[in-house]
């Protein structure tokens, strides 16, 4: 099987590939590694490679990642759902929260970050697909939720997320996503400001995502293989 690095090599290849084909700069592509279920010798493995963002969907599992590596430059994000009780250990343990679909959430995540640190960068996930089993904000409460978490100065509010329906067309959600990207920009006029970031794209169909215009591709099995566990996308009761 190759190894951790040959895999890294092998996306970030797709990534230059996918990028120099629609004409985009593969600087502008950041990829975040998602090491949940991994070990942390795999993290260990892929930081040796030169990859410093990790991605961690369940709180439980990441914090004693983050404590044994906390000598290491890593850059951690979170993706997963968050629950309210859980979001003091988010906002301390993490740069990033890609995944926050309540306003509820965001300020709590706002009142308790470290004062001492800069402000949490954070994402708000929207459901793109219509499931009623995903988690994820609905589009029509975007510019609501987006004008009241711009109000918010402990989290710099970078944009908007998506986990696309499986067995679909993944494109056409991602096109969807950067749509409601470009339409909160110009309704925030200077206050989106802060607004560079579009969080799409995974193992399947990252080139998809490229092309759409995605700014942080969230990568697990590309990387690391299958994952062992059954823990499925962002869907386990009572994680977080
Ligand atoms: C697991 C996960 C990923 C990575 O998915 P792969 O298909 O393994 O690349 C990306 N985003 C989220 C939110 C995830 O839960």
């Amino acid at each position: 099987m190759a190894s951790i690095e040959d895999r890294l090599v092998d996306v970030r290849r797709r990534i230059a590939g996918a990028a120099r084909l629609c004409g985009r700069d593969p600087a502008d592509i950041n990829l975040l590694v998602v090491s949940k279920t991994r070990p942390i010798d795999d993290i260990r493995a892929a930081l040796a490679a030169g990859q410093c963002h990790f991605g961690e969907n369940y709180l439980q599992e990441a914090v004693p990642k983050i404590d044994a590596l906390a000598d290491e430059p890593i850059c951690w994000h979170f993706i997963g759902p968050i629950q309210a009780n859980k979001t003091r250990a988010i906002a301390n343990n993490f740069d990033w929260v890609h995944s926050v679909d309540r306003l509820k959430i965001a300020e709590r995540l706002n009142a308790q970050r470290d004062p001492a640190r800069p402000p949490l960068n954070i994402c708000l996930q929207l459901n793109i697909s219509g499931e009623a089993s995903k988690s994820g904000l609905a589009p029509a409460d975007l510019v609501a939720m987006a004008a009241a978490v711009a109000k918010l100065d402990r989290l710099r509010f970078r944009g908007l997320m998506c986990i696309p329906r499986e067995n679909t067309d993944a494109s056409a959600q991602f096109a969807r996503l950067r749509r409601l990207l470009d339409e909160l920009k110009q309704s925030m006029g200077a206050r989106a400001e802060s607004l560079d970031t579009l969080s799409m794209g995974m193992s399947g169909d990252l080139e998809a995502a490229i092309v759409e215009g995605a700014t942080w591709l969230r990568i697990g099995t590309a990387v690391f293989g299958p994952r062992q566990s059954s823990i499925e996308l962002n869907h386990l009761p009572g994680n977080g």
